[in-house]
């Protein structure tokens, strides 16, 4: 008979993850329920390959449903609130009780916030956004592309040069000619993450002919000009911003969110638990700013892995399951090629210093593992 009840909020890349290592260990000890108000899982990396037309939206989502075969009860439901005292979550449809809660929400792109969102200017950060950048592209006859991050925090911090080194394959396998420039707030390319990873990435940005200016912050996207806060304009013939990021409405208005990182959920960074809660845990990017860490799916993935070990654990007195691994790795498909890049974030989250990062390759066979790598997630959750 199920004894405990254990709630995951968000079908996504932590929640999907949560869930299927919950059912495969705890089988009928435990009565697992998702909630997604979307009803699918999105690959979102592949989002960019909507963009770039190797991909339809049906290709990189799976209905949250097909859980159900495995033992996942899944409800497609907003989650309205959190009464965390009270072991109760309030959705669209009533009141569900929990013993232990995974809230796995994520954090919300919100086009409709670029200054200027309109025309010849759109954004892969969501699988609309994906086919109206596809659109323009088609359309680009030649010119100048910006690819600019609005504010921070974002998902995926290296996505925007991804997107730039694709834009210029794309313009260059056309014979159409473009200048592609991404346009940052951070002074340097993929600036937090350490000298290491600066030097990398201008030697990409230089091989590539990508430009970059840094410093920037982005006031808003007017007809065919970017326009900074300092009143500088630089022009552009197509634009692909990165919209600002929300936290998910229930955290941001109960306790577990924390107006100090933006509304985000506030964890302790050794347990992935609420400090307050002994049964809440949170993963993926909804954590991330407690963190001191981007939004990443592999982070999703790891944390996900463990806090799903640790609630094993609990109900099963003993099982020795996953640590919290705190590094990450990122294939980025830049067209001519792959390029992998591995951090280790352990010095990052715990004493705010640079993560350790390495190169692992700039060549072909890269683009091959990010292809593999979408085929494996789709197919070993699903
Ligand atoms: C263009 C792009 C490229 C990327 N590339 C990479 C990459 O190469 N590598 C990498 O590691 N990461 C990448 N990412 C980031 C990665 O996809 C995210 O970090 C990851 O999906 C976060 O997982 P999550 O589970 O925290 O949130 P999500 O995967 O976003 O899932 C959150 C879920 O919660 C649901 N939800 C939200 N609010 C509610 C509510 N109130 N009620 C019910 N359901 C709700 C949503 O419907 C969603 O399904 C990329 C992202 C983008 C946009």
């Amino acid at each position: 008979m199920a004894s405990k009840k254990i709630l995951v909020l968000g079908g996504g890349a932590g929640g999907v993850v949560a869930a299927n290592n919950l059912i495969k260990k705890l089988g009928e000890e435990a009565e697992i329920t998702l909630i997604d108000k979307s009803g699918y899982h999105v690959f979102q990396p592949s989002q960019l390959w909507v963009m770039t037309g190797q991909r339809e939206p049906d290709d990189i989502r799976r209905p949250l449903k097909l859980l159900e075969r495995k033992g996942v009860k899944v409800l497609v439901e907003e989650v309205k609130s959190i009464k965390p005292e009270e072991h109760v979550v309030q959705t669209s449809s009533g009141n569900i009780h929990y013993d232990y809660l995974i809230v796995a929400l994520g954090s919300l792109p919100e086009p409709e916030k670029i200054p200027g969102y309109a025309g010849n200017v759109c954004t892969p950060w969501t699988i609309d956004g994906a086919l109206k950048c596809r659109r323009l592209l088609a359309g680009f006859k030649g010119g100048s592309i910006v690819i600019a991050p609005v504010s921070w925090p974002y998902k995926c911090p290296p996505a925007p040069f991804e997107a730039a080194f694709m834009a210029r394959y794309l313009a260059e396998q056309r014979g159409v000619k473009a200048d592609v420039t991404v346009v940052h707030f951070w002074k340097e390319p993929m600036e937090p993450f350490g000298p290491m990873m600066v030097g990398a990435f201008k030697k990409f940005l230089d091989q590539y002919r990508v430009g970059f200016v840094g410093n920037v912050e982005v006031e808003s996207f007017q007809e065919n000009y970017l326009v900074t806060r300092g009143g500088e304009k630089i022009k552009y013939d197509l634009a692909i911003a990165v919209p600002p990021h929300s936290p998910p409405e229930p955290i941001a208005k109960s306790d577990l969110g924390d107006q100090s990182i933006w509304g985000y959920m506030k964890v302790d960074k050794n347990t992935l638990r609420a400090p307050k809660y002994d049964n809440i845990y949170g993963v993926g990017d909804v954590i991330a700013p407690s963190l001191g860490i981007g939004m990443a799916g592999v982070f999703a993935h790891f944390q996900a892995e463990y806090v799903a070990s640790k609630i094993i654990d609990d109900i099963k007195g003993a099982y020795m399951g996953e640590h919290y691994n705190m590094s990450g790795v990122c294939v980025m498909d830049m067209g001519y090629v792959g390029a992998a890049v591995y951090c280790d974030f352990t010095r990052k989250i715990m004493a705010g210093e640079y993560p350790d990062c390495v190169i692992l390759g700039g060549m072909k066979a890269f683009r091959a593992i990010k292809y593999a790598f979408e085929k494996y997630w789709l197919s070993k959750w699903f």
